[in-house]
């Protein structure tokens, strides 16, 4: 018979591998913005969400409670990113204002690995307009490190469990050959004619 588990009783290196809370920061772009965040995260990912009773909920799309309210939506991308200065990896939101600038690089590189990302907030103000600009990596630049699950992090994040598949990272040979990803991109933001971010 299994010994029955009893919070607190035990002394760990590290909490168990079920802890429910968030290993990593959410970071937004502060008015004076940011500078060399090397990104992690393969591909774009994002997603529109609501502002629901004092919190972030993602839109359910279909049968969405916030929808129904005529609760605004917006749309948000995540990028697990390394502050280059410190070594901290956090997952950096960025808004639809920016998206493009995202796609762009990912069109043309075919992977966001690597990549160096400036970000800064137009008229320096706390919620100016996302201005972002995305730089190859230097011939020879260090190996990043593997990202991690932009899956997870939301889940836990919004304490709803959601499911996506992240695009593959294509071998270097490859990537001229892949046409498309399987990504939520804002191409549908004047959907319903809700005006987003
Ligand atoms: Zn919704």
């Amino acid at each position: 018979m299994a010994a029955q588990k009893k919070h607190g009783s035990e002394w760990n290196m590290q909490p168990d591998s079920s802890d429910r809370r968030n290993r990593y920061q959410i970071m937004r772009t502060p008015p004076n913005g940011i500078r060399n965040l090397i990104i992690l995260s393969h591909s774009p990912l994002g997603r529109y969400t609501h502002r629901w009773k004092g919190r972030t909920v993602p839109c359910r799309e279909i049968d969405c409670r916030a929808c129904e309210q005529e609760i605004d939506r917006r749309w948000y991308g995540w990028l697990f990113v390394k502050i280059k200065k410190t070594d901290q990896i956090v997952c950096f939101e960025y808004t639809s204002a920016a998206s493009e600038a995202v796609m762009q690089y990912f069109n043309r590189y075919r992977t966001l690995r690597g990549a160096r990302l400036d970000a800064w907030r137009k008229n320096d103000k706390a919620n100016g307009e996302l201005g972002m600009s995305i730089f190859p990596p230097k011939e020879h630049a260090e190996a990043v490190p593997v990202a991690p699950s932009r899956e997870k992090f939301l889940s836990v994040l919004w304490d709803v469990s959601i499911k996506l598949t992240e695009a593959a990272e294509p071998p270097e040979s490859e990537r001229s050959l892949i046409e498309r990803n399987s990504l939520n991109t804002p191409v549908d933001q004047k959907r319903n004619g809700r005006k987003v971010d």
